[in-house]
């Protein structure tokens, strides 16, 4: 079990199987399911097993390891999904941002062309 967790979060749950969710991707630092409100014909989220805030306090804390674990998953994830097409990788973090789930996550986006700048 994760040593960092988050009774009420949604995500922790779903690292935890406590949610079901479609896993495309786990290993010892994240996890990668499907998007429950997919914005583009593949919409992944990669999550790290433990619970962060956002992708800030991966940083304050110094835990690399995470950050290169997270950015490494979703470019994985991307280049299998998003084919010749490309993907996109977004990581919204506070209000502005646009987060509105308080644990960090890379979404995964491919299928489809992207619009910039985003909105
Ligand atoms: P963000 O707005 O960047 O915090 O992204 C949160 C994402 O989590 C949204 O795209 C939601 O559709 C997605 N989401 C929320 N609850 C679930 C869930 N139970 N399973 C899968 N995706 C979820
Ligand atoms: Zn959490």
């Amino acid at each position: 079990m994760p040593q960092r967790r988050e009774s009420d979060c949604i995500f922790c749950k779903i690292v935890a199987g406590e949610i079901p969710a479609t896993m495309e991707h786990r290993d010892e630092h994240v996890v990668a399911v499907a998007d429950l409100n997919p914005q583009a014909p593949v919409h992944l989220l990669v999550l790290p097993v433990e619970h962060y805030a956002d992708v800030g306090a991966i940083a304050a804390e110094g835990r690399d390891d995470v950050a290169a674990a997270l950015l490494r998953a979703a470019a994985m994830l991307g280049l299998r999904h998003g084919g010749d097409g490309g993907f996109r990788l977004v990581v919204n973090t506070g209000t502005h941002g646009g987060q509105t789930v308080g644990h960090a996550h890379v979404h995964v986006l491919a299928g489809r062309p992207m619009r910039w700048p985003p909105g």
